[in-house]
């Protein structure tokens, strides 16, 4: 059967001045409605003299103040659980959710009602209908089903495209890998870390994922490895499958990026209910295409808490909607979510981020798991290095791989010299959900 290729051909294809023309008509109606309903906004407006008439093009935007993550924190600690941010009373609600808790800081609590959750759902149609999921397919989720959102809305989007899922909740890896190959599944739905522990231990079971089982799309959520295009490529080859990043986060419910099935190396902003500005964290100042900045994220979509003007401290570089050849409107992130600017570490006056130094281990088929390990020494010097474990059967590339790998880091790193120190294999912690892979033991300064 022929489809289209967009989920809203319409909206996914607008030629942007009336993109822009929705966007503001949009922004105007939110801003009065979250200063009508919300106290966390109401008394932010008006600190900050900003009234919702005051919006007549999309450039007022930058009247209206940031959002951030200590306020929202702060009200909620002020009045628990939910702060003052909510639009409704919370009785209206019919589902609860938290941040996860990878980062060890209190989560964030947030509600939404039954509306709320059709608008999340849409939001994942855009975004597996655009990377090709279709009511033919098979679709499984890799996913624990618990408080976190994560895959939620993208499980209700499957059914409601008429997929068939299958709930891979609280299982061990072996019965997952069995159920996708047992049931035919098409389309697995995964973190980038998981999806590559399922393609280890298949390949301890003796399974050959990329030939025995049907999968041909694998849509990766919930880290910023989707898009790194060595990662990217390992698991294409693993699964023998294409594929495709999104990227969401809890403060919105629901996905704000997605890849499309042309593969641009990015992802579309979904354009017509979210605003993404990106910023120069430093100034503030808008950045043009092409630049690195901070995203600040409006949603329109979530009733329970509107946010505007959020900042989400994700590292983004946005490129022109016509860097892709699907004809979508809607621009693009180069490289997906790069990192965060608040990851960022400073080794001998060099800035190091994490997942760039990801980006060149993981051109090293032959490493398995790394850690980036900062440290000082004799209590003067900061040092970095990079803790690896060599796969089984490839110990013979070490002496050559170490010399290169210090050689590309040390280049892309203005000359910054990394340690580089082969563990024994199995030391290491290897992740199977969320990786965590950076350890900054430099002793904490004591004023
Ligand atoms: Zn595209």
């Amino acid at each position: 059967m022929a489809y289209s290729e967009y989920w809203n051909p319409k909206n996914e294809t607008l030629p942007r001045e009336e993109l822009q023309a929705l966007q503001l008509l949009k922004l105007r109606r939110f801003c009065e409605w979250a200063y009508a309903t919300t106290p966390f906004h109401q008394r932010k407006f008006d600190a900050a003299g900003f009234k919702p008439e005051q919006i007549k093009t999309l450039d007022d935007l930058r009247r209206i103040p940031f959002m951030t993550r200590e306020e929202w924190m702060e009200s909620l600690m002020e009045k628990p659980l939910f702060g003052d941010l909510l639009a409704t009373d919370a009785r209206n609600a019919i589902r609860y959710h938290l941040t996860s808790g990878t980062t060890g800081r209190t989560p964030i609590r947030v509600l939404d009602s039954m509306k709320d959750w059709d608008w999340i759902n849409e939001m994942w149609c855009y975004g597996i209908w655009g990377f090709g999921v279709r009511p033919e397919d098979i679709v499984y989720f890799a996913f624990g089903y618990g408080s976190f959102i994560g895959f939620w809305g993208a499980h209700y989007a499957c059914e409601k495209l008429g997929a068939l899922v299958i709930p891979g909740g609280a299982q061990t890896t072996e019965a997952r890998i069995k159920q996708i190959i047992e049931l035919g599944v098409t389309t697995v739905f995964s973190t980038p870390t998981y999806a590559l522990h399922l393609w280890q231990k298949s390949r301890e079971m003796g399974i050959d994922l990329a030939r025995e089982s049907k999968v041909n799309k694998v849509i990766l959520s919930g880290e910023p490895a989707g898009s790194i295009p060595a990662v990217k490529h390992q698991l294409e080859e693993a699964w023998g499958a294409r594929c495709g990043d999104t990227a969401g986060m809890t403060e919105i419910g629901t996905i704000m990026i997605f890849e499309c099935s042309h593969q641009p190396g990015g992802t579309h902003i979904i354009e017509d209910h979210f605003i993404e500005e990106v910023l120069n964290p430093n100034s503030d100042e808008p950045v043009g295409y092409g630049e690195l900045g901070e995203r600040i994220v409006t949603s329109f979509g979530r009733g329970f808490i509107p946010l505007i003007r959020y900042r989400t401290k994700d590292m983004v570089m946005k490129v022109p909607a016509s860097t892709c050849t699907c004809g979508r409107t809607w621009d693009i992130y180069s490289g997906g979510i790069r990192g965060r600017w608040d990851d960022m570490k400073l080794i001998r006056g060099t800035n190091v981020y994490p997942r760039a130094v990801e980006a060149i281990i993981r051109e090293y088929p032959a490493i398995d798991e790394f850690q980036i390990y900062i440290w000082r020494k004799e209590e003067l010097q900061d040092e970095i290095t990079i803790k690896l474990e060599i796969k089984t059967g490839h110990e013979a590339e070490w002496p050559d791989l170490e010399h290169k790998l210090t050689k590309d880091l040390a280049s892309a790193h203005e000359g910054l010299r990394f340690n580089i120190e082969r563990m024994d294999y199995g030391v290491l912690p290897h992740f199977e959900l969320k990786a965590k892979r950076l350890v900054d033991a430099r002793p904490v300064a004591n004023y």
